[in-house]
């Protein structure tokens, strides 16, 4: 089967370069919802509370169950809210207030303009008295941006607006707080730093989608994909390969099929403007569900070496290439 090669020491570079930013390792939140953007949940909760860091991300309640023993604090971001020593839950309406379970921690995602989850500005003070009343234990406050890749001034307009947010917070009482609002591109532009905690994702993987003027911090992408050889043959001119016949061989070549499919994640593209490998090959045909044919013998090849660089090809973003590839796919350390 096709397998995952994961880098620990670029892993390991990537964290540091983001520490560098927030100051110390303990304020990195590492989020590692959909299988750790493609990477492997356990694997990658390993390796990162090994490297020292305390807290993490995830979507639901059974990924935060399966690392729940490596940190000392996981966030979900969406699901039901009980009591918990080690999980806090996203608040992102009213109804999740008032639906949680007594004494659950939890934090409270303000709407500073992206528009998709969290209390509006105008609700904060009916959500603040209502966690009161509900008996939960606020611990966090956040909120999320919108355009932190893109050159414009957006983002620092919803910085505004969360300032105002966390002098609220603490207006109405509530101590021991932690705020936090930067993704990965926010916390590689910021300049300075004074929240408690980055919700650092993409960045740890090795990938950074902001244009070129922020383009500043090197970092290295950890996840490489490798394909293994199940048969070759020797077209003659004229013959075709793979669905369709989309690819007909110009002249005598050996081609080789290899266990890497649409199945697995990988994708279908266009066979009219073919993926190129990371060694140079071009596929030959169409992807199909487990196979795709290279001009090769190699009994192994290296598909992606970067997930960014594969995304360009194929009209897409380095998040989308690595979370879309399934769990099943082998992860080896090295
Ligand atoms: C996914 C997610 C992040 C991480 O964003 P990156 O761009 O991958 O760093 C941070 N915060 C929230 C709320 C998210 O959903």
């Amino acid at each position: 089967m096709a397998f995952i090669k994961i880098n620990k020491q670029n892993f390991y570079h990537n964290l540091n370069q983001i520490a560098l930013k927030t100051g110390s390792v303990e304020k990195i939140a590492i989020v590692l919802k959909d299988n750790a953007y493609g990477h492997g949940l356990e694997l990658m909760a390993k390796l990162a509370s090994e490297f020292g860091i305390k807290h993490a991300v995830v979507k639901k309640t059974v990924e935060a169950e399966l690392i729940r023993s490596l940190f000392e604090t996981v966030l979900v971001l969406g699901d039901t809210i009980i009591k918990d020593e080690v999980y806090s839950f996203t608040i992102n309406t009213l109804q999740d207030i008032r639906q949680a379970q007594k004494g659950a921690k939890v934090e409270l995602k303000v709407d500073t303009g992206m528009h998709r989850n969290g209390i509006a500005l105008d609700e904060l003070d009916e959500a603040l008295s209502l966690i009161q009343a509900q008996g939960l234990n606020l611990i966090g406050v956040m909120t999320h941006y919108r355009s932190a890749d893109e050159l414009s001034s957006e983002l620092f307009w919803q910085q505004k607006q969360f300032e105002t947010v966390k002098q609220r917070v603490k207006e109405a009482g509530f101590t021991g707080v932690r705020v936090h609002s930067h993704n990965t591109a926010a916390a590689l532009r910021m300049k300075s730093f004074d929240e408690d905690l980055v919700r650092a994702g993409i960045g740890v993987y090795g990938y950074n989608e902001l244009p070129d003027p922020f383009d500043e911090v090197a970092l290295r992408p950890v996840m490489s994909l490798h394909a293994k050889k199940v048969s070759t043959r020797v077209l003659r001119a004229g013959e075709r390969i793979g669905y369709g016949g989309d690819f007909i061989a110009a002249h005598e070549m050996t081609v080789s099929t290899y266990d890497l499919g649409y199945g697995d994640g990988w994708s279908r593209g266009d066979s009219a403007q073919p993926y190129i490998t990371s060694e140079d090959l071009p596929v030959l045909g169409r992807v199909s569900m487990d196979f795709i044919s290279l001009e090769s013998e190699k009994e192994e090849v290296c598909v992606m070496n970067d997930a960014q660089v594969a995304a360009k090809q194929l009209g897409t973003i380095s998040y989308e290439m690595t979370t879309a590839l399934t769990s099943d796919i082998l992860k080896i350390v090295i």
